[in-house]
């Protein structure tokens, strides 16, 4: 895909300007990218919602079921997707990302055999994941996203990162947890974080000779310790949800971490994203 004066080119993208922004991020902006979905039926009824006049949101682009794009927001402008939402010491995240929203219906109520969306539309088995959400502990019932919007997915945040410094791709889910909850369990997220950014941190050890584990903390706050232990006593202020971190050693279920000190943490707390 290509990028020219901030915006995909036709070829790539359709576009429907949407005249709704905070207007242009600060030097060296942006740097994330925020995946969403739309919560609808339809790519008109999220045009539509994007459009009126009367609803403050808006974002950069939006993926079509069969993976086309519409893009409504330049990227060098702040476009109104994130609301309410915090990762790492940022709040705000609209500041710093652009926004994909991608058209899915989001979670479904099973009843009888179909499952039902929250606009009243059914959905047969063959287009319905059954997983457990990353903020929640039971499993739930979610429209799958279409191969076409997962590849298109895919190909923008590259073509992104090849055009900006973008080194965080997250979930609404991740930045508002208990507020949001897309794109939710059927998204492939990790995979495509995996993919654009801790692959690329890889080869850059890998050539300076060196390899590395990463993980990324899946727990709300995790104890950093002396010792792989829960006697150990904690050395420095509790990490936080999807901190990244260098695992440099593992025994009896702790890894020995790299953030800011070194210090232990529960292995079963740790998402790993990378070996070798
Ligand atoms: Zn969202």
């Amino acid at each position: 895909m290509k990028i020219v004066d901030h915006r995909l080119t036709t070829e790539f993208a359709d576009n429907d300007w949407v005249d709704k922004s905070g207007g242009k991020f600060a030097p060296g902006l942006p740097d994330t990218v925020v995946i969403h979905y739309t919560g609808g039926g339809s790519l008109a009824s999220a045009l539509n919602t994007f459009k009126d006049p009367k609803v403050s949101a808006s974002a950069h682009v939006l993926v079509d079921k069969d993976g086309r794009l519409v893009q409504l927001v330049p990227f060098d402008r702040i476009a109104w997707h994130a609301g309410i939402s915090a990762y790492l010491d940022r709040n705000g995240l609209n500041s710093y990302s652009l926004g994909i929203e991608v058209v899915n219906a989001g979670k479904l109520e099973k009843s009888g055999s179909l499952y039902r969306s929250w606009f009243g539309r059914s959905y047969p088995e063959e287009e319905v994941v059954r997983a457990v959400h990353r903020n929640e502990e039971e499993p739930s019932y979610w429209e799958r996203f279409t191969q076409e919007q997962i590849e298109t997915v895919l190909n923008l945040c590259q073509a992104l990162k090849n055009r900006y410094q973008i080194c965080h791709i997250l979930g609404h889910e991740e930045i508002s947890p208990g507020r949001k909850i897309d794109p939710g369990p059927a998204f492939p997220l990790d995979k495509l974080r995996d993919r654009l950014l801790h692959d690329n941190r890889k080869d850059e050890q890998e050539s300076g000779g060196e390899t590395r584990i990463s993980g990324v903390v899946r727990a709300q706050a995790l104890n950093v310790r002396s010792g792989p232990s829960v006697n150990s006593p904690t050395i420095v202020q509790p990490l936080s949800r999807n901190t990244e971190l260098q695992i440099l050693d593992e025994q009896k279920g702790w890894y020995q971490v790299e953030v800011k000190v070194r210090g232990w943490v529960a292995g079963k707390f740790v998402e790993k994203i990378s070996s070798s």
